[in-house]
């Protein structure tokens, strides 16, 4: 059975009654791999039309039990608890539950195809295929083997679907009422799918712009992490040898500038996979957050101190990242172009790592702060500080760049975006070769 529901606003519960009405018969008939599924889908903008979502039959390639959500890359846990210990964004350092409380899915069948009963079984398996979708174009868009991916994370990935949270509090568990929507536990590369909130039109959870976002810092640990968590650990009697070394161990887990950097490859990746300029559309139109958008209003870094032009604290400085990438991937009209660019700045944030560890970039990189040093982001930017480290940064970024007219163009968004506090003259030498 085909079924389409437009998905403008929260028309969930009309379109999924129906969905009922049409195949309750209740045929719970076993259904066979690869299993097949009634889930909300996301629609790119064509020519003709603008972005769309709809209720569709398709294909969970990978999924291999239907029971335990168990597959080949992704695994999902209905439910759960997780205990917070900080969050940084959407990165976040957490510990689950080794026993969660698990959920069921519920649904019937409808010749051969799975069809969900409730709202959460729609968002979870909507949620599974997004994942899946995010990961059948990263050969493409990064050059990386999934099973390459996999091997280097002992996967699959965990998806942790609305697990109840509760925060680290001597002798007591708070439950908390997350602003946040999605997340990435670079230390055990697990994914957390928030609770739904009613502010939500179309749920995170099953988003794919925020689930590709997601999945963008699961390729940052990757690719310039080195596939390495780096979670920044106090340890007072490290202090003072971190602030002499510019490389601690764990400096980019908390230095501002560079989870900013990460959150703009983030909003990238998520273009990429989805051609989506804005992430939060569709999941928080009430909120219209627009500074966040690749075609957002202008700012430039030197403007980042004042919370009116964008209130985002380091996403801000990823945006201008991800607008940077972005102004050059529209000079690429087809899409093999496109995916060539995507793959070249990947390898790129790779060999950043290296490359900060060289000249022009080491040299411009300050010491460690003795907040970075004692693992605390500030709220606030250092006009000077996160300049220097973000040009640094930039400077190891465009040396996997060769000379041409992709370089050209990058380097001069980046000029116009950074400014000199971003940018520095020092940094913008390798632009000249
Ligand atoms: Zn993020």
């Amino acid at each position: 059975m085909k079924f389409n529901c437009h998905f403008k606003t929260l028309l969930l519960s009309a379109c999924f009654s129906s969905t009922l009405l049409t195949s309750c018969d209740g045929e719970q008939s076993k259904v066979n791999k690869p299993y097949r599924a009634e889930i909300l889908k996301f629609v790119p903008s064509s020519t003709t039309s603008g972005e769309s979502w709809v209720v569709a039959e398709q294909e969970l390639a990978t999924l291999e039990n239907l029971d335990t959500l168990e597959g080949s890359f992704f695994s999902m846990t209905l439910g759960g608890l997780i205990k917070i210990n900080s969050n940084i964004g959407s990165l976040i350092d957490a510990s689950s539950n080794s026993s969660p409380v698990r959920a069921n899915l519920r649904y019937t069948t409808k010749n051969g195809v799975i069809v969900p009963r409730d709202t959460s079984t729609l968002l979870a398996l909507s949620s599974y295929f997004a994942f899946e979708q995010t990961l059948a174009v990263l050969q493409e868009s990064t050059g990386i083997d999934p099973n390459e991916l996999k091997k280097n994370i002992n996967g699959p990935y965990r998806i942790y679907f609305e697990p109840s949270l509760t925060e680290k509090v001597e002798n007591e568990s708070a439950f908390l009422t997350p602003k946040l929507n999605a997340a990435f536990n670079p230390e055990s590369n697990d994914f957390y799918l928030f609770r739904r909130s009613e502010l939500e039109s179309i749920p995170f959870s099953a988003n794919i712009k925020v689930i590709s976002h997601e999945f963008g810092h699961a390729l940052f640990k990757n690719s310039f992490n080195a596939n390495s968590a780096e979670i920044c650990r106090t340890s007072e009697e490290e202090i003072n040898a971190r602030m002499a070394d510019k490389f601690f161990s764990g400096r980019w887990s908390n230095e501002y500038a560079i989870s900013g950097i990460n959150e703009g490859f983030s909003d990238f990746n998520s273009y990429i996979v989805t051609s989506s300029t804005n992430v939060f559309t569709d999941s928080l139109p009430r909120f219209s957050s627009e500074s966040r958008s690749l075609t957002g209003p202008a700012f430039v870094f030197s403007q980042l101190t004042n919370d009116i032009v964008c209130s985002g604290r380091f996403y801000c400085i990823g945006t201008l990242f991800a607008r940077a990438l972005y102004g050059v991937a529209q000079s690429y009209k087809n899409r093999s172009d496109l995916m060539a660019f995507s793959r070249r700045v990947y390898t790129a944030l790779e060999k950043s790592r290296e490359n900060l560890r060289a000249s022009p970039a080491k040299d411009i990189l300050p010491m460690p702060s003795k907040e970075a040093a004692t693992c605390i982001r500030r709220s606030k930017l250092s006009l000077s500080y996160d300049g220097a480290i973000t040009s640094a940064f930039l400077a190891a970024f465009l040396q996997s760049f060769s000379a041409g007219e992709e370089k050209k163009n990058l380097c001069e968004n980046l000029r116009n975006l950074f400014g000199n506090y971003g940018f520095s003259q020092e940094a913008r030498i390798v632009c000249e070769s």
